[in-house]
């Protein structure tokens, strides 16, 4: 299947040409007619299956009409969890619509407001924001909602889980009643679906399984270990696999400078990103770190949230995630758009309970490796697949 065949317009289907993609992925596939028909959708999509192309074309062919734009007005609303996602989201946008005649901003927090303000001042026609800013911009009315005609929820259950339910629900109470509305997560969870009942109407549900076909190729598997040997397993592991570049995940700030520092005196250059490091700081070495200046980032759940770094090896959870779905979206990060990638966990046995959720929602357990020269003291137990905590199972 060609992407001419699924309603989009010369403009259009020449900067996908552009970018050299050889057919549409199959949420392109599924997502984009039923946008182009005007219904509400609740996607279930994972990042890297190629989602944000299967909402953003069909919106710029809807909006490339010669409708005028008023003032402080906007047409599409893509709400996103992070500012990272964001500024990915329009810069996808203007990959996009770049033989189009229709305007695109990132608006988020942590910078001045100022530009965002002139910006609008004659309206654009997509924003992709942040819900705190967004609702700052609307109660300072420098931003009107009455022409807005689609609503997009990106990662929908990562706004939940940073807890945006109530700056999305004040947006959405601001919002027209006819709109066409629009929800991907990666996860549709309970949290979604209620969040979807208040704001989707009889919407077409879609939901990408993660079969062979669609399946990023990631090779997962994990070492146990002690927490102690962490920082030595890891040397160990960059410099004898030879690895050339990773994204490793870890819990605390704190965590982050001082794995930096430990891998330093080993001999290894890191750099690390988290919520207290600036916007511009951040952007500076998320960048060196695509173009591989950097070749190895330690990063904080937080501050990794929405990251795109394009062809990324390899990820590593140094601190296995509390949360199952942290984990599906961390492994998300690499193995895009069908080239491999690896996602390698380090587990202790107080990561034991996490550990065995993650492999129920897997569905398998993930290949254990064993390292010469790192025996493990405290053992992990062997994984139980379908696994229940003592406090949660029923009593007969
Ligand atoms: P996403 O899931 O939206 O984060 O997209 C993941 C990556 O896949 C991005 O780098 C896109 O540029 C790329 N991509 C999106 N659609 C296609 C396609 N049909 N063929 C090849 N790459 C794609």
């Amino acid at each position: 299947m060609s992407f001419s065949t699924l309603g989009l317009s010369e403009p259009i289907l020449k900067a996908v040409t552009d970018l050299a993609y050889a057919e549409p992925t199959e949420i392109q596939k599924q997502a984009i007619p039923v946008v182009l028909s005007g219904k509400d959708l609740i996607a279930g999509a994972q990042t890297g299956t190629g989602k944000t192309a299967s909402f953003v074309l069909p919106l710029l062919e809807m909006l490339n009409t010669d409708r005028k734009l008023r003032g402080k007005r906007i047409r599409a609303l893509i709400l996103t969890p992070t500012r990272e996602l964001a500024v990915q989201v329009e810069s996808s946008i203007n990959q996009y619509s770049k033989y189009l005649e229709l305007s695109s901003m990132a608006m988020y927090g942590g910078v001045d407001a100022a530009p965002h303000k002139q910006r609008l001042i004659w309206g654009v026609d997509i924003i992709v924001a942040t819900p705190g800013r967004l609702l700052d911009m609307a109660h300072q009315r420098v931003l009107h909602f009455d022409e807005l005609e689609v609503l997009v929820l990106d990662e929908a259950d990562r706004m939940l889980d940073m807890g945006f339910i109530d700056d999305i629900n004040k947006i959405i109470e601001r919002l027209p009643k006819q709109r066409q509305n629009l929800l991907f997560s990666a996860t549709i969870s309970d949290d979604v679906r209620s969040l979807a009942k208040r704001a989707i109407h009889n919407p077409v549900e879609i939901s990408i399984a993660q079969n062979s076909t669609s399946k990023p190729k990631i090779d997962q598997w994990l070492v146990t270990t002690d927490k102690g040997n962490k920082s030595a397993l890891l040397s160990h592991l960059i410099k004898d696999l030879k690895w050339q570049q990773a994204l490793i995940f870890i819990e605390t700030k704190h965590g982050a400078a001082k794995l930096v520092s430990q891998l330093e005196k080993r001999g290894i250059q890191a750099e690390s990103i988290h919520g207290g490091r600036t916007q511009a700081v951040r952007e500076k070495i998320l960048s060196d770190f695509k173009t591989g200046g950097i070749k190895f980032l330690v990063a904080t759940g937080i501050a990794a949230r929405g990251l795109d770094i394009g062809a990324l090896e390899r990820v590593v959870n140094y601190d296995l995630p509390d949360q199952v779905d942290d984990y599906i979206h961390r492994i998300g990060r690499t193995g895009r758009a069908g080239a491999s990638g690896e996602a390698v966990s380090f587990v202790s046995k107080d990561n034991f309970r996490n550990l065995c959720a993650i492999e129920s929602r897997l569905g398998h357990v993930i290949d254990r490796r064993e390292i010469d020269g790192f025996p493990v003291k405290k053992v992990v137990p062997v994984s139980i697949l379908n696994y229940v905590p003592k406090n949660k199972r029923t009593q007969k």
